[in-house]
């Protein structure tokens, strides 16, 4: 998504090109390709599938747009088994007007429904807490404590969490819910840019790692301490650099990371 115009056959050669190690990849490129030929692409890559985005939005006010959606999330896992994914990141949802913690509740028992299935596809689930500011349509999950609590109710090791700190660079118990999920070894991915000042769009103004204010390395310092073996990944939403020519913006993206990741 990071670098949307190109496509996934021409990310994956230019981030092989780039010397990166690894690619997430979103549905919405799945759609474009069709899943048996993204297949082919990322196997024939070199890159390791990181995992498929996104899964989630749980929460509906009645019970059959609940249990669609928990179907909805069964052909995610599919997807993600079909596509060498071992991760799928949940987006868990949230609808104006649902109290968030009635929504909570909703995507705790989804998720408990789902996980023998992630279980017997071998692909784990992460929940991605989301900013506050997305409180209203995107994720009733604002906080990596909501996101830990939520773990330890549904108790699975397919169950686990995304860290991404512009979602989470602010909250004050950060660093403690980093060490709480690392206790049980629970954090399963970690994205990374920045928070530009001011920000102009809520969804796609992110910034470059460097062009704002979250100290990143603090919070890769605290994720790594915490037993996290895995890639950093760069996720930028950004109309901005989409505009840009992409080859140059993923030089300028593996300075940043060498720079201030
Ligand atoms: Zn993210």
């Amino acid at each position: 998504m990071t670098t949307k115009p190109l496509g996934l056959a021409a990310a994956v050669a230019a981030y092989r090109q780039a010397g990166v190690g690894g690619i997430t990849v979103w549905r919405d490129a799945l759609a474009l390709r069709g899943v048996n030929e993204s297949a082919k692409i990322l196997a024939g890559s070199g890159l390791k599938v990181v995992s498929l985005c996104r899964g989630g939005f749980f929460p509906a006010t009645d019970a059959e747009a609940r249990q669609a959606a928990v179907d909805e999330n069964r052909r995610v896992i599919d997807e993600a088994a079909a596509i060498g994914a071992p991760l799928v990141v949940l987006v868990c949802g949230a609808l104006p007007g649902l109290p968030l913690a009635e929504a909570r509740a909703q995507i705790t028992d989804a998720l408990r429904r789902l996980v023998p299935y992630a279980a017997q596809a071998n692909v784990r689930l992460g929940i991605e807490p989301l900013h506050p500011m997305y409180s209203d349509t995107r994720s009733a999950i604002n906080s990596l404590t909501q996101a830990n609590d939520i773990v330890e109710q549904v108790n699975s090791p397919y169950i686990g969490v995304t860290v991404d700190v512009y979602h989470l660079w602010w909250d004050d118990r950060l660093e403690r819910e980093i060490v709480r999920a690392g206790q049980r070894a629970s954090i399963f991915s970690f994205h990374v840019c920045d928070w530009r000042s001011p920000t102009i769009d809520l969804l796609n103004d992110r910034g470059l790692m460097g062009e704002g204010y979250i100290d990143i390395r603090q919070i890769r310092s605290w994720v790594e301490a915490a037993g996290f073996p895995g890639f950093i990944e760069v996720e930028v939403f950004s109309t901005r650099c989409w505009a840009m020519d992409q080859y140059e913006y993923i030089k300028r993206i593996c300075a940043a990371y060498l720079e201030h990741v």
